[in-house]
Order: C-alpha cells, then structure tokens, then sequence
C-alpha cells in the first residue's frame, strides 16, 4: 500500500458520506442538531479536493493535509476529531513511501487514541469511538494472526458496523446528544454511523488495489 491507498480510501469516503448524507442528516437531527450528513460531505469534498491538488506527497503526509483540510473546514465536533485523528494516525508513517497491514493497524490505533484524547470519550459513550474502537482492535488481532489483510479488513468493518447498531439502546454521555440524557437513547449515534462507512471505505480501497 502506498499514498494510492490513501487517496483512494479518502474517495471512498467523500463518495459513501455523500450518499449517506441524508441519513446522516437525520441521525443527528433526532440526538444533535443535524448537521452531521453536511459537516461529513463539505470536509471529505474538500479533502479529495487538496489530495487531488498534492504532487506526489507520502502517504503519511496526505493523512496529515487530510487532517488539517478536516479542521478547517468542518465546524462541528467531527470534524477536529476526525481532523486530529487522520494527523496522528499520519504521523505514524513518516516520510515512508510504502506501508503494510501491520502499519496501516498503528495508523489507526493512533486515530482512535487521538479522538479518545481530545473527546475524552470511552466505549459505551456513545459516539464515534463505538465504532472505531472494535475495529481497531479486530483488525489488530487479525493482522497478529497473519490473516490476509483484505479479510482483516473486512472483519473490522464489520466490527465497526456491529458497533455502531450497539449505539442503538445507549445514552450518549459526550457531544451534543448528551444534553438529551434518557432521550437520546433508542437512536443510533451518527458519528459512530459515519465511522463505520470510513473504515468500510478503507476496506475498499485496500482491497480494490488502490
Ligand atoms: P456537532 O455535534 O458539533 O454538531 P457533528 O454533528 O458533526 O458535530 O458530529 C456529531 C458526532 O460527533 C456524534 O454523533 C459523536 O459520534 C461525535 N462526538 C461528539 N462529541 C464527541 C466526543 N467528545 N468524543 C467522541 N466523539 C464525539
Ligand atoms: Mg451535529
């Protein structure tokens, strides 16, 4: 995998948001304030758009402009989580050119312990890091398995699917949809909605050779 992956897995993105965009919409319409759907599509826009503008940068550098490209355009909590989660999970590559499974597993690890830092939220809570969280650790075990990386993939895309229907009977206890207490539950949180089409976008992109 190479920055090909990365822009590629960015379009995939920028594609699945978009067509989710009304979904998303209402997800945080019924718990937040319903912006999600359009704070997710104006950010990856604009992230395609800055990949497709970069000459030749590794792929750890494009996670970086990903990031940065996130919190400038997109106001809502989403978009400096997911800002600083592509930065540090950017960070981790460096200057390399190329990176494997086992790679690509820290640059998402260090996504996830990004968001828990600056959100300071746990499993449980509700948001994002529901979905994030299981895949993350799915796809670490199956990488110390040795299984192929496009299986691993798809088993914690499915972790991140999984995780996200659990938001479902939950009470959201940070972000927005906390101020509803005992109401926000019966809904599925639309952060962790999002996050599991971001990882399904990796799943993709990896696999479709990008
Ligand atoms: P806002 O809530 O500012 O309108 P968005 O609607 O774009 O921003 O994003 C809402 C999502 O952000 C929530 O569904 C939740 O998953 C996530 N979120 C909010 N606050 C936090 C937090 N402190 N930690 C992790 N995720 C959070
Ligand atoms: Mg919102």
């Amino acid at each position: 995998m190479d920055a090909a992956t990365i822009t590629s897995w960015m379009r995939e993105i920028d594609t699945s948001v978009r067509v989710e965009r009304d979904h998303l919409v209402q997800l945080d319409a019924a718990i937040g304030d319903g912006d999600h759907g359009t704070n997710m599509t104006r950010g990856f826009e604009a992230v395609v758009q800055a990949l497709g503008a970069d000459n030749g940068s590794p792929p750890g550098r494009l996670l970086i402009i990903a990031g940065r490209t996130l919190v400038s355009t997109v106001g809502g909590a989403s978009g400096p989580l997911w800002g600083s989660a592509l930065r540090a999970g950017g960070r981790t590559l460096g200057d390399q050119t190329t990176f494997d499974g086992a790679q690509l597993t820290e640059v998402l690890a260090a996504a996830l312990a990004s968001v828990k830092d600056l959100g300071t939220a746990a499993l449980g809570d509700k948001t994002m890091v529901d979905a994030l969280e299981p895949a993350v650790d799915i796809l670490r075990a199956r990488v110390a398995d040795g299984e192929p990386l496009d299986r691993a993939l798809d088993d914690a895309a499915e972790a991140a699917e999984a995780g996200m229907r659990a938001t479902i009977p939950l009470q959201a206890r940070k972000g927005r949809a906390s101020y509803l207490g005992e109401r926000s539950v019966g809904h599925q949180d639309p952060g962790a909605t999002s996050t599991a089409l971001i990882i399904r976008a990796l799943q993709r992109a990896v696999t479709s050779g990008g």
